[in-house]
């Protein structure tokens, strides 16, 4: 049994629904494109699961956040890829690939060729028994990774209400899961390794404040240690965690978050990796001419960094599937993908949002013990990431041009000093000429991800030698 398509999205996740939205914008014809998941349900927003998903009240369900909803785009309901002659294989999980023959083989023993193969399998998350620690399987044991997690970690938390769970893990699955389950009236205990949460991100002074509010509403932080093994009682749950710092907490249920793996294993051996995912060049293209890869499984160029990176975030998803579709339709047309690295989170009433690396030192800015407040780290003498938290849609602006631009910073005190005004001066401030060597793609157009902290806007492109100039005269004037 057999089926053959021009294009097929491998993977049923964020990226395929953007890679599909821009398939349609560009005229692909029916019959012509296929979505293989072993998912049963049509893409969907997956940052939504560990936030609306697990409210108390008034919960998002499907078909809420189908994509691209996050974008602010059309919702691809099943009925969206019908009327575009989209065929969706949901339930079907691709078991081998034969990048020679181009051709996928289902599990359920289907071949489906292509011309053209977007790989958008994601990644998993991490399982404890990869840490060597059994019990994964106990039911009140929940992972964070697709809707069946989902509905089954809001099964466990609705059986625990007023019970006590153990979070494994401080990184933003940890911290948002944490968020929600104290919403859902459940006493957290969060374990992690490193000294605060979010150690890949966040500096000791933005983690504290963040870990502030979580004590104050009753989260306990378990530091500097691990899950050694868990107890079981005898229909299987478990009932304890031992750490091994040698404390023991009785549990009703745990929520595990300790990172991801990329689904790299059906192109082993066939393609290049890189980073843990499958390496791509500017176009998103892998060492297969006729194979593309995009979201969570991509390692590709940022060119803002001259470095090739792994990201792991939504935003990436969805801009790396977009560019790869039009480098297929589009080659001559289409540039190299130049993306300014975004990430954010929202828990409890907290929003904030990443721009760029966190490399070099950390400069502080704004009003630790209020609401609006965030980092700069500065590398090499230029500004190359850039956090806030409660900020307006203005200052999400300015700091994603700041960010970009990679202004240089001789004065980390004075920076502190100017905080959000320093990326607002530099985002409005015209850029003098000669302009750097820019290409189109590096203008982000976008329309904002969510209404209420839009983050796109007109990136004007400028040389950093004279901006820095600029800045240099600007700076003697004060
Ligand atoms: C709970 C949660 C919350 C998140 N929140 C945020 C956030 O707040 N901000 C942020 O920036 N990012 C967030 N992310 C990360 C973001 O969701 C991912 O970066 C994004 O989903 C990556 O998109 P993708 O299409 O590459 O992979 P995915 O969305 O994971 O999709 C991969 C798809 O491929 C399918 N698949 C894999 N292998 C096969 C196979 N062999 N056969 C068939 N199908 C296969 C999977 O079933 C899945 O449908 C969150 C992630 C999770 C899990």
């Amino acid at each position: 049994m057999g089926r053959a398509f021009v294009y097929v999205i491998l993977g049923g996740g964020v990226a395929a629904g953007y890679a599909a939205v821009e398939f349609a914008k560009r005229g692909v014809s029916h019959g012509e494109l296929c979505i293989i998941s072993e998912e049963p349900v049509a893409p969907y927003e997956r940052p939504a699961l560990s936030k609306g998903f697990l409210l108390p009240e008034s919960p998002a369900r499907l078909p809420s956040f189908h994509t691209c909803v996050g974008d602010n785009e059309e919702r691809l309901t099943p009925k969206w890829y019908k009327e575009h002659g989209i065929e969706l294989v949901l339930g079907t999980r691709v078991k081998s690939a034969d990048v020679r023959r181009r051709k996928l083989l289902t599990a359920t023993g289907e071949t489906i060729s292509y011309k053209f193969l977007i790989i958008a399998t994601g990644a998993r998350a991490l399982k404890l028994e990869e840490f060597g620690v059994s019990g994964s399987e106990a039911e009140n044991v929940c992972y964070l990774r697709d809707l069946a997690d989902a509905n089954s970690l809001v099964n466990v938390m609705q059986s625990c209400s007023g019970g006590n769970a153990i979070v494994i893990g401080g990184g933003y699955i940890g911290m948002e899961c944490a968020a929600s389950l104290v919403i859902n009236k459940i006493n957290v205990t969060m374990v992690f390794p490193e000294a605060h949460c979010m150690a890949r991100l966040f500096t000791p002074k933005i983690a504290s404040y963040y870990e502030d509010y979580y004590q104050s509403k009753g989260v306990k932080f378990i530091k500097g240690t691990v899950l050694s093994s868990f107890e079981f009682d005898s229909s299987g749950k478990v009932t304890a965690v031992n750490l091994r710092d040698g404390s023991r907490l009785p549990v009703d249920m745990v929520v595990v978050g300790i990172g991801i793996r990329p689904n790299t294993s059906l192109f082993e051996g066939q393609l290049t990796l890189e980073k843990g995912g499958i390496k791509v060049n500017g176009k998103l293209q892998t060492s297969n001419n006729s194979i593309y890869a995009v979201g969570d499984v991509a390692a590709f160029p940022v060119k803002l960094f001259g470095e090739t990176r792994r990201l792991e975030h939504v935003d990436a998803a969805r801009k790396s599937a977009k560019h790869a579709v039009a480098a297929i339709l589009e080659p001559e047309k289409t540039g190299e993908f130049d993306y300014l690295p975004f990430f954010y989170s929202r828990v409890f009433a907290f929003s904030w949002q990443f721009y760029g690396d966190n490399a070099g030192e950390a400069v502080h800015f704004g009003d630790y013990s209020g609401s609006t407040f965030g980092a700069y780290w500065i590398s090499k003498g230029h500004l190359v990431g850039s956090f806030l938290e409660g900020g307006t849609k203005e200052e999400y602006e300015a700091i994603t041009n700041a960010t970009r631009l990679k202004p240089a910073v001789e004065d980390l005190a004075e920076l502190g000093r100017q905080g959000l005004n320093f990326a607002l001066t530099v985002s409005k401030k015209p850029q003098p000429t000669p302009p750097m060597e820019v290409s189109t793609a590096s203008l982000i157009l976008e329309k904002p991800i969510f209404p209420w902290y839009a983050t796109a806007g007109v990136v004007v492109a400028a040389s950093i030698a004279a901006f820095a100039y600029w800045y240099g005269r600007r700076r003697r004037r004060w």
